[in-house]
């Protein structure tokens, strides 16, 4: 496994994104950019605000509370900014664009389509996930507890039985990711998500955003939402050997009701084991950084360069309030790099003393200080 994932990043980040179509989402405190290459060879960049959802309410970023608030939203947010990329990217065939079916929703739901588009999006993929993931291994599972002639009715029957779904589940999964992976437009969108990691590993070493300083790092980050959505799977597997084994409408009820649970979890050990040096809790996130292999690709210099035009969007204090557009290649203005270049280093040094309070102080209330840091830096970086 390449060292450089568990090495101590120079800044402390928040930032974290997702790849999209053509181009790249990047989310640092309350800004969020979307980077996408017009089909002109352009990058455009969007800049927006926005609050985190584990921030507008103060339960919402309880521990094991966050972590389904936040792969709820990332769910939600995740569709929205693919759908608008889409739309950005402004594809070559302009006949698609306005096709018979679209104008057609506009007609039957108003001017609020897209937002049901979104929303009944939302429900076929969460209907689709459910099925795939959860009904699907429990039929199978069922199948094998007959043919192995467990007695559900004892404990360790049960535990068993839910056992072997859960190792079908993880089969499903890596065979859905790798099937997945093969699709030549996907392909693309990995190959975004591996520039996505690569620039934020040079944002957190405290190097300048440049193509050079950004193609070196590894494209697989800790904190990525492939690893957390292994993590889910795993910790399921632990969380519901423990239910029983009831017919399968039970069951599927039983795990659809835990899995807020499963995802708060998840999101605590992730969070967890992406700061801590306990080699127990590191190797417990191995798997999950290596289905990263699978959803992250090299990318071209190309894409780097629109995961960095999303990052410097976010990240720089100034000029970034409004939308901008920035031709392809244009050289970086050599005043903004060291100003830039400043700033990173005032931050690392802010950071390195904060870490070093932390280590003094070791009081709760700073922990907890650091850990409200991490919070939304972990769905960062979701496929
Ligand atoms: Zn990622």
């Amino acid at each position: 496994m390449n060292k450089e994932i568990w090495k101590k990043p120079k800044i402390c980040s928040d930032a974290g994104g997702s790849a999209l179509i053509e181009g790249v989402m990047m989310r640092n405190k309350n800004r969020m950019a979307i980077s996408v290459r017009k089909s002109t060879g352009e990058i455009y960049t969007e800049v927006k605000d926005t609050v985190p959802w584990t921030k507008k309410r103060k339960i919402y970023g309880f521990p094991f509370i966050r972590g389904a608030v936040s792969m709820l939203e990332s769910m939600v947010s995740g569709v929205k900014v693919l759908m608008d990329s889409a739309e950005l990217v402004d594809f070559e065939d302009e006949n698609e664009k306005e096709s018979k079916f679209d104008l057609w929703l506009q007609k039957v739901l108003g001017e609020n389509y897209i937002t049901y588009l979104l929303y009944s999006s939302v429900v076929i993929a969460l209907v689709f996930g459910i099925g795939l993931f959860m009904l699907l291994p429990n039929v199978i599972a069922g199948f094998a507890v007959s043919f192995l002639r467990l007695n559900t009715a004892s404990g360790t029957g049960a535990f068993l039985a839910n056992l072997v779904e859960g190792l079908i589940r993880i089969t499903i999964f890596l065979l859905y990711m790798i099937l997945v992976s093969q699709n030549k437009e996907i392909k693309r969108v990995f190959q975004y998500h591996g520039a996505e990691h690569k620039t934020i590993h040079a944002y957190e070493n405290a190097e300048e955003l440049t193509v050079e300083n950004v193609r070196k790092h590894t494209t697989i980050h800790p904190r990525c939402g492939t690893t957390f959505m292994f993590l889910v799977i795993m910790i399921s597997i632990v969380i519901f050997a423990f239910t029983g084994w009831h017919n399968k409408f039970v069951n599927l009820i039983v795990r659809l009701a835990l899995l807020p649970l499963v995802s708060g979890v998840s999101y605590e050990v992730l969070k967890f084991a992406a700061r801590t040096d306990n080699k127990l809790i590191r190797a417990m996130s191995i798997p999950g950084l290596m289905l990263q292999k699978i959803t992250t690709k090299e990318p071209d210099d190309s894409m780097i360069e629109v995961a960095i035009a999303s990052l410097k969007a976010v990240v720089e204090e100034k000029s970034a309030d409004s939308a901008s557009e920035t031709a392809e290649g244009t050289p970086v203005d050599e005043k903004t790099a060291v100003t830039e270049m400043t700033e990173a280093l005032e931050n690392a040094s802010t950071d390195e003393k904060k870490e070093a309070e932390i280590d003094e102080a070791d009081t709760e209330a700073v922990k907890e200080k650091a850990g409200k840091k991490e919070t939304d830096a972990v769905f960062g970086s979701s496929l």
